[in-house]
């Protein structure tokens, strides 16, 4: 850690075990053992609250992760792994929730420091992360298949018999971004383990550290050697020969679509199963009855939570022209007040972005913004003296060509558009490549239900956005993604089906 950055964390309470896994350079996790990199190399972890070092971690390449994969397929077929029952592995897994319920505190400040986030989010985060995982591992013990009478039986003097088997699809390579360092990373693990899979995980370059404590608590549990490895690392030099990779029965990734699509073309090189969950540009649709005022903060953190880096983030608020000026008012009274400072500060609203280049995305996203004629109804700014903070930033007076109305920014930005009728918001809301999620906010049930069909999204809320529940399915259409993560389709992403056909 550097000396300014010493000087600056001694201002808070850092725990124990937080100060001493930031004074030595960390390894990472393969097999049983904490590891360098074979190559030597490493990368730096930086406070993007400070942009000053907190600490480095290996940089993986592919003889890396060829010991990986090699540990999780010996982790597989390990009695000590393979061969538990699923109350074994469900009670197993169950010590790694409590394990990471124990060091919470932990893992809030590991996960505030490489990312930024409000402690208050870093701990929504881990309560999140901590029903995601005992949620999926009450699943170990209901994995079930079916039974079927064979309907052209061809031995006709025996009896035919034939049943289903739901299986571990093998090593699964987990490859996750940073806006939710410890939720990606168990939206993936988690379900992969319940179903008997043992994982390689690729956390992002920004937020090692978190997925490395992860790490540290599976061990800590009793989890076998192998059966979780951490790998820290470049995307192209650790991910893309790990999504290649002929040892892994499926690739999990959670990123950007642009990535998604080398990761797909890698795996369908072997055959490999893949699930992707990429990016969005999600609609907040508010309908001509409006919301109420006690509605507007959660319009606001339908974008503004975690600083705008959320991949379900309502980045275009499409407001009926009768309500138009005063939902926009509203929820730029709320952006325009919320408290921007250091994650460990009690009473900051919103961090830094993630990092100096994510920062200048954003900022070059407002400038052609800008420059395209777009109207700042609040904010457009960095903020602050050091660190990546941007201003919580709403446009109006913008059209569909704008780059700020197409792709997705990934940051405290929206644009906000008026509407007139149900048809024009629907060939609005539906005019981009992505499909992830959408939300309608209106009472009026007969025109929501008409919306819901028509709306191209993987996930529609009523009256709500981001609103996860980890018993419901996420994932998306259109580049938004394949597959699904939560709910009994999260656990099935990690199971293949053997058909046994029996005569006697
Ligand atoms: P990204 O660049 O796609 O990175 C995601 C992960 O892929 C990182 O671990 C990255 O490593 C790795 N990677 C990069 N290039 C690679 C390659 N050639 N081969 C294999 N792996 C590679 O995404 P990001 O910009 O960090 O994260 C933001 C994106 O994630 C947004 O588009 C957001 O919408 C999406 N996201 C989606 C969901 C969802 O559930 N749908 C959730 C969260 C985020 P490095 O860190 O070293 O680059
Ligand atoms: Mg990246």
């Amino acid at each position: 850690m550097s000396q300014a950055q010493a000087a600056k964390l001694e201002q808070y309470e850092i725990t124990d075990a937080v100060s001493s896994f930031l004074a030595s350079p960390r390894k990472m996790l393969v097999g049983d053992g904490w590891v360098d990199a074979k190559s030597g190399r490493t990368l730096d972890v930086l406070d993007p609250a400070t942009n000053r070092l907190i600490t480095s971690v290996p940089a993986a390449d592919s003889a890396d992760v060829d010991d990986a994969v090699r540990a999780a397929e010996q982790a597989f077929v390990s009695p000590d792994w393979g061969g538990l029952s699923p109350a074994e592995r469900e009670s197993l897994l169950l010590k790694v929730a409590d394990v990471i319920e124990t060091r919470a505190d932990d893992f809030s400040q590991i996960i505030t420091l490489e990312c930024g986030k409000p402690l208050a989010e870093s701990d929504e985060e881990i309560a999140d992360a901590l029903s995601t995982w005992r949620y999926c591992a009450a699943w170990a013990t209901r994995i079930e298949g079916s039974s079927v009478n064979p309907i052209n039986p061809i031995i006709p003097e025996k009896s035919a018999f034939g049943y289903t088997r739901k299986e571990p699809i093998g090593v699964v390579g987990a490859i996750i971004p940073w806006n939710f360092p410890l939720i990606n990373a168990v939206d993936r693990v988690a379900p992969a383990l319940t179903a008997g899979c043992t994982v390689v995980l690729k956390p992002a370059e920004q937020t090692p550290l978190t997925a490395l404590l992860l790490g540290e608590a599976a061990l800590e549990a009793g989890l076998p050697a192998g059966v979780l490895n951490v790998l820290t690392g470049f995307g192209p030099e650790a991910g893309s020969p790990l999504a290649a990779h002929p040892g892994i029965g499926k690739v999990a990734f959670t990123g950007s679509t642009s990535v998604g699509k080398l990761i797909g073309k890698a795996a369908m090189e072997n055959i490999t199963d893949v699930n992707l969950e990429l990016g969005g540009k999600s609609p907040m649709i508010v309908l001509e009855d409006g919301v109420d005022d006690d509605m507007l903060p959660w319009l606001a953190a339908g974008l503004f939570y975690n600083s705008g880096q959320v991949c379900t983030a309502g980045s275009r608020l499409y407001a009926h022209k009768k309500v138009f000026d005063k939902v926009v008012a509203g929820v730029a009274d709320i952006a325009g007040s919320l408290k921007l400072g250091h994650g460990l500060e009690a009473e900051t609203e919103m961090g830094p972005l993630v990092s100096p280049e994510q920062q200048q995305r954003v900022l070059g996203y407002i400038d052609s913004g800008v420059e395209a004629g777009a109207e700042t109804v609040t904010g457009g700014k960095q903020w602050g003296t050091e660190g990546c903070f941007v201003e919580p930033t709403i446009f109006t007076n913008v059209h569909d060509r704008m780059k700020v109305v197409k792709e997705e920014i990934f940051g405290p930005v929206m644009v906000a558009i008026p509407f007139a009728d149900e048809a024009e918001v629907l060939e609005k809301a539906n005019n981009t490549s992505y499909g992830l999620t959408a939300s309608i906010w209106s009472n009026d049930l007969s025109k929501v239900n008409r919306l819901i069909p028509r709306l191209k999204a993987g996930l529609v809320w009523v009256n709500a956005h981001n609103l996860l529940d980890l018993a419901l399915p996420f994932g998306g259409v259109k580049q938004s993604g394949i597959g699904r993560e939560n709910g009994l389709d999260g656990v099935e992403e990690y199971l293949e089906t053997k058909t046994v056909i029996m005569y006697s």
